[in-house]
């Protein structure tokens, strides 16, 4: 099957079908609590995994960093936008996944487009998972090469006939919180002659030893998994992104990834944050486990009550799969009238019948917080069993 962009509706048709969205206005950053729309919430809808967001040390960094560095880098990084402290990152995440290499981007949408179209064009083939993040999808279509997508029951099957085969697959899935067979797919791309590329864009500073991620966590390195691509923007409460991996490859991606090569570099204070961020993954372990504690309490409760969790979401993405996209936003309309902020997510971003709470947890909620919202969702579950049973 080979994807075209996808359709642009007409404005008029999508808000008639109920599916204008509209962006939230957010308080400043003080997690776990969230002001939306002029209202104080409990939020359970950030990627701000280890509430390093409003940590004050990466935030000092980042205003040292704007007093030495300038707020911006003023310039794309082969021009001069590549400072000291873009090149200390670099070695620092080189060393924390254990890889040959690191290569920053100002985020990771711009790393993915930059590697697929460094390694893959028209008359490749890129295999992908159905639930790739988007930033992947258009990253293949945008290399001209055929774009192929999988099931994960069925996987990759790279064809030899082909001049450059590539896979790519998120290592934590972005909406259902499930995680990919990493293994099998490094097999499949030894197999088949195939680069691999992973985006642990939700499992970088989450999972594995010291939060190297999801391919440490399943066991692999880079001989495995020649390519991996980390962002800032969610556990390390930053922003911006980079790819680690084999040397040659990072190279190609330096060379050929216009995303990167036609962009200003990854602001100086962003940098900043973003480091100090990766040592207190390493340094602040009880981060860590209170985030799996959390998850842990979340799974039990959520399971006790018989809310439809996803039995395969190991970590802080924990949907509520709910099917109709109006029932998604009813409920997340309820929580907010308890207290609590769990955005809902329908389609296109996930399948028709697949509309969703995501729900996703973080160290610094409290054990009373989690369970708040447990009793929160059960109480909107009875309600509506209630509601239908006397129709
Ligand atoms: C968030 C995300 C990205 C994009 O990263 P940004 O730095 O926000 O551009 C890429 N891949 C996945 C799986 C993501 O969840």
């Amino acid at each position: 099957m080979n994807l075209r962009l996808p359709s642009r509706p007409d404005l008029a048709d999508w808000t008639a079908a109920g599916l204008r969205r509209r962006r939230p206005l957010r308080g400043a950053c003080m997690p776990p609590r969230v002001r939306i729309d002029g209202r104080e919430l409990l939020g359970f809808h950030s990627n701000d995994y280890l509430g390093l967001a409003a940590d004050p040390r990466p935030a000092a960094a980042a205003a040292a960093a704007a007093r030495t560095h300038g707020c911006g880098a003023t310039a794309s990084a082969l021009l001069g936008g590549h400072t000291d402290l873009h090149e200390s990152l670099e070695l620092a995440l080189a060393r924390h996944l254990g890889r040959d290499r690191a290569l920053l981007f100002a985020a990771g949408y711009l790393a993915n487009l930059a590697v697929v179209t460094a390694l893959a064009g028209p008359g490749d083939e890129v295999w992908q998972d159905r639930e790739n993040h988007a930033s992947l999808i258009d990253a293949a279509l945008l290399s001209g090469a055929r774009l192929r997508r999988y099931r994960r029951s069925d996987g990759p099957r790279p064809s030899p006939s082909v001049a450059a085969r590539l896979i790519c697959s998120d290592a934590v899935f972005s909406m259902s919180g499930e995680v990919a067979p990493i293994s099998t797919l490094a097999d499949r791309a030894r197999e088949g002659g195939a680069a691999l590329l992973i985006d642990d864009a939700h499992g970088f500073g989450v999972n594995g030893p010291l939060g190297a991620g999801t391919v440490a966590a399943q066991g692999l390195g880079q001989a495995d998994v020649p390519l991996v691509v980390v962002t800032f923007g969610k556990a390390l409460g930053a922003g911006g992104a980079a790819v680690v991996g084999a040397a040659e490859l990072i190279e190609r991606v330096l060379q050929f990834g216009r995303s990167g090569t036609y962009t200003t570099a990854l602001a100086p204070p962003l940098v900043a944050a973003a480091s100090t961020g990766l040592d207190l993954v390493a340094l602040e372990p009880w981060r860590r486990e209170r985030l799996q504690a959390n998850v842990r309490r979340f799974r039990e409760q959520a399971t006790a009550c018989g809310l439809p969790t996803v039995e395969e979401a190991e970590g802080p993405i924990q949907p509520i799969v709910l099917g109709d996209g109006q029932r998604a936003l009813t409920w997340s309309q309820r929580l907010v009238d308890e207290g609590f902020f769990v955005p809902a997510v329908r389609p296109p971003t996930v399948p028709r019948g697949r509309a969703l709470l995501r729900v996703s947890l973080s160290a610094v909620h409290t054990p009373d917080d989690v369970s708040g919202l447990c009793a929160a969702l059960a109480l909107i579950a009875r309600t509506e069993a209630g509601a239908s049973a006397r129709v």
